[in-house]
Formats: structure tokens, sequence, C-alpha cells
């Protein structure tokens, strides 16, 4: 991009008002179908996800960490870093967790007061069954975390039907909007417990009752400090589109984008999704196993962008990087023509690596693919 001096629209723009800052929050809470308070953190979304840790885990009380990805594992070590005692629960990357582990875990640990779960996990693929989690929480009393960052806009999330506590969002996954930006919802319950935590961040950028004092409470007349005015713009644009669209419109193209690359992935020779039910699959993104003999996972995304470079894939992070490959179907990403582009330029990345019958695949895995894409909207 060549650098616009003349007319720079980021720059000299007016402040963002106290008023337009909560009208951001109303309008994300509104998103979560939530009548509790909404914070709009000014940070990218761990900063959120970390200050309800530090919140709401007190020293000497015990939480429930539900691992089912990379995120999971993270919040296990700000949770004993608070000094709280860890209960895990964990499932495979490629699965969910069943609500059952949950009420068994609960049932064996009754000093259990905050469980912190992720919904979907666009790294792994996979997404949780929170309705149902959060009714076990619920029924134990314990206070229930959950990271939304990458479920938000991609399928339902109702924050208060489902008992969540403290729901944290941020939007950059399929929102497709700013990642430096982010937002929790915080129920009555968790404004108790947090209060009653000598621990809790205070006077600190990790601080929720910073907010709660300074801000929520003063009937949010005057800004604690100057907002991320263009992070702010940016994820209002991102909320609006999504409410212009209808939420529900939105929920159905991610999940349609997610069947139709799951279904076209399944007739490609090597390639097949990694979270193995349906159910479990995140619409979001949805990532895909690399064949197992000799081909690695970011080979094979090199291979698939050589033949067009405009698909959204990309090879996992961390320990699954050889061996899976994401389709991201964030925002306008998830789009019909786009999703069956991303399932050609798969087929012709695994023919230039050289596996067999990759060529002859194609036209199947785009006729499953289209044909998935098709089914979620006649469902
Ligand atoms: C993407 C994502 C986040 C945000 O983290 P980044 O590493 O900044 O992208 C948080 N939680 C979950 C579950 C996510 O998928």
């Amino acid at each position: 991009m060549t650098a616009n001096t003349e007319h720079p629209s980021l720059l000299d723009l007016p402040p963002l008002s106290a008023e337009h800052f909560a009208a951001v929050e109303d309008k994300i809470a509104s998103l979560l179908r939530t009548r509790c308070d909404v914070v709009a953190m000014q940070g990218e979304a761990l900063l959120p996800l970390e200050a309800c840790i530090r919140s709401a885990a007190p020293r000497g009380s015990t939480a429930l960490n539900v691992i089912t990805g990379p995120y999971g594992e993270t919040f296990g070590g700000w949770l004993r870093s608070c000094g709280a005692e860890v209960v895990t629960v964990t499932a495979p990357f490629s699965g969910a967790v069943a609500p059952e582990q949950i009420a068994r875990a609960l049932r064996e640990n009754p000093e259990i007061g905050l469980v912190s779960l992720v919904h979907a996990e666009a790294a792994t693929g996979n997404t949780n069954p929170v309705a149902e989690i959060g009714a076990v929480v619920r029924e134990h009393g314990a206070l229930l975390m959950l990271d939304a960052v990458a479920s938000v806009g991609a399928e339902p999330l109702l924050t208060d039907a489902w008992g969540v506590d403290l729901c944290v969002i941020g939007g950059q996954k399929a929102l497709a909007g700013p990642a430096g930006v982010s937002a929790v919802s915080v129920s009555a319950r968790a404004w108790e417990r947090i209060a009653a935590n000598e621990q809790a961040p205070r006077r600190s950028y990790l601080s929720l009752l910073d907010w709660k004092e300074r801000w929520l409470d003063g009937g949010r007349t005057a800004l604690p400090h100057a907002p991320a005015q263009l992070e702010m713009l940016a994820l209002e644009q991102a909320v609006d589109r999504v409410v212009a669209e209808g939420l529900d419109a939105s929920i159905a193209r991610h999940r349609a984008a997610s069947a139709a690359v799951r279904a076209g992935a399944r007739e490609l020779p090597g390639l097949d999704p990694y979270v193995v039910r349906d159910q479990d699959a995140a619409p979001a993104a949805t990532t895909l196993r690399a064949p197992a003999e000799g081909v690695d996972a970011r080979e094979v995304v090199a291979a698939a962008l050589k033949a067009d470079a405009r698909v959204p894939l990309q090879a996992a992070a961390g320990p699954l990087a050889a061996e899976v490959l994401r389709v991201n179907h964030y925002g306008q990403a998830a789009e019909r023509t786009l999703v069956l582009d991303s399932v050609r330029a798969l087929a012709t990345g695994l023919h230039t690596l050289g596996v067999a019958g990759a060529e002859s695949a194609q036209g199947r895995a785009l006729d499953a693919a289209d044909a998935a894409w098709g089914d979620t909207f006649a469902a």
C-alpha cells in the first residue's frame, strides 16, 4: 500500500465522546443478549480474559479450568498465579467437553467457585456446548467465565440465558473487526464476588473494578482515560454490520461455510476434518488434518495459497502446525464463492505436492462443498 499523506482518513478525528463509548457498549450488550454491565476493554481480548481471572479467583479459592485448546491452557497458568487451586477437566482438542464431565468435577470438588471455559477455539476449530454446561455450573453456584472471542457472530451466544457471569469477546474473529479492543459482560453476582476479593486488581490496566467505580457507577458520563478511538469505531462498525445483516443470517453463513469446507475436505485425498463430529466444529474456523505421509500442513497451505492467494488459509499455530491447517470463515469470508475457492485451492495445492488422486477429486469436493452449503440453508 502506498502512503496516503494527502488525505489521511484516520487522523484529525473528533474525540470519541463518553456517550458514544457507552452506545458502543450497549450495542455489544445487545449482541451478547445480556442485560448485565458490559465494559469495552481497551486492549486485545487477552486483557479482559486475564482481568476476569485475576478479579474472580482469590488466593486459596478453587477454580475448575476446562481445557479444550490452547487458551484453556493459558487460563490455568493465570489461575495458579493468583494462588487458586486448579481442578482441570480436559477433552481432546478435536472434540468438545461433555457437560457430564463438568458435573462430575463439581460434585467431586464442591468448593469450586469459578469455572473457566472457552466457547469456540479458532486455533483448534472446536466448540463446546455452553448452554448445557451453564446449567450445570449455575446449579452448583460457581461463577462461569466464558471466552467467546471465536464464537461471537458465528454461533448462538446467549449470555444471560446460559448463565454466563463473565463473557469475553473480541472483534477480530467472526466480526472481522479490530483486534485492539474487546469487551466483557459482568453479572451482578460476579461484581459481588470481585468486590469481595481483596486481591482483585485495582488501579491497574487489568482492573474491572476501576471501570466499575470510575465509569459504570458514575453513569458512564466521563471516561477514565483516552479511549482507543479508532478501534472503538471499527468495533462499532463490525457490530452494526452484523445487526444490519441479522445475527441469525450471520450465524447461518458461518455454519454453512464450516459445513461446506468439512464436506469438501472429506472428498480430498489426505485431508480430513480435524474436529471429528460436526456438532463440535466451530463455525468461525475449520481445521483440517493434513496427509499423514510426508506432507506437512504448512506445505499444503503454501501450495494452496500459490494457487489462489485470496483464500483465508493458514497453518495451525504451535504444536499442531505440521499436522493441521485452518480455513478461516471470518465475516465476509464466510461466503459461498470464497469457500468453494478455498476447497479448489486445497485440491490444487495437494495436486502440486504430488498427492495421488487430488486432481480427479477436485470436482467431487466442490460438489460436496456446494451441496453442504445449500443444505445448511435448507435445514
Ligand atoms: C483468537 C482467540 C482469542 C484472541 O487471541 P489472539 O491470540 O490475539 O488471536 C482468544 N480466545 C480464543 C478462544 C480465540 O480463538
